[in-house]
């Protein structure tokens, strides 16, 4: 997100990616600021944005490992953070893709026991090596049932519907099921999945730019202890 109107009601109130007139995406977006242009992403040397939606990368962070935060990372953080996930808390991070594995990273260094939630058990190892403390296979069904009343949040971060109801019967008393990984396919729900145990399905969006700041001075402050692997380009 480069711009947004920065009148209306919903960025008045700092959540400029729920903008009434539609927040301008970096990539592929028509350009308010000029008329019949499109946004052309962020791969250029040079970018021109308005200073309200740029974040000064401290320099104590390696450019590299700071750009996944601005993307993947501050979509797991935000919610990871905003639903209270600490040492005493129980994760679960459904999938171990792009966004799945910064979660479990994620959740790790804020202190929370963390279980990747995966549909084979081809990527245990990869999740133990990230840091997870468990991992359970979802494909026969049986997790749901093992782990059922088990976690304060879930982080659903596949792209693709999942069993809404199946999930929700994982968490525990008024636990939060957060859905980063948008599906166009509709998701069917049993709303008695929802009544037993108070449940909170949300579906996110790229957070406000103060969460990015936030999100980066804790990253150089050492706070979540975070590091990514980065690729580099030759
Ligand atoms: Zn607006």
């Amino acid at each position: 997100m480069v711009n947004s109107c920065r009148t209306c009601e919903n960025c008045r109130a700092g959540q400029e990616q729920y903008c009434l007139k539609g927040d301008t995406l970096v990539c592929g977006a028509p350009d308010p600021a000029e008329p019949g242009a499109h946004t052309q992403g962020g791969y250029s040397e040079a970018i021109v944005a308005p200073e309200d939606f740029v974040v000064l990368v401290p320099e104590t962070l390696d450019p590299a490992a700071a750009a996944p935060l601005l993307c993947a990372g501050i979509t797991v953080y935000a919610p990871l953070k905003q639903f209270g996930a600490r040492p005493g808390t129980k994760v679960a991070v459904v999938g171990l893709g792009g966004l799945g594995h910064l979660g479990v990273k994620m959740a790790r260094a804020m202190g929370a026991d963390v279980t990747v939630l995966s549909q084979s058990g081809n990527k245990r190892e990869a999740a133990k090596a990230l840091g997870a403390d468990h991992c359970a296979v979802t494909g026969d069904g049986s997790a749901f049932t093992e782990l059922a009343n088990t976690f304060d949040i879930i982080l659903n971060t596949v792209s693709a519907p999942v069993s809404l109801s199946d999930y929700l019967g994982m968490l525990r008393l008024h636990g939060t099921m957060v859905n980063v990984g948008v599906t166009t396919e509709p998701m069917p729900m049993a709303v008695f999945a929802l009544l037993r145990i108070r449940a909170d399905p949300r579906l996110r969006r790229p957070l406000p730019v103060r969460d990015r700041r936030r999100d980066l001075r804790e990253a150089e402050a050492g706070m979540t202890g975070f590091h990514v692997d980065a690729v580099r380009g030759h």
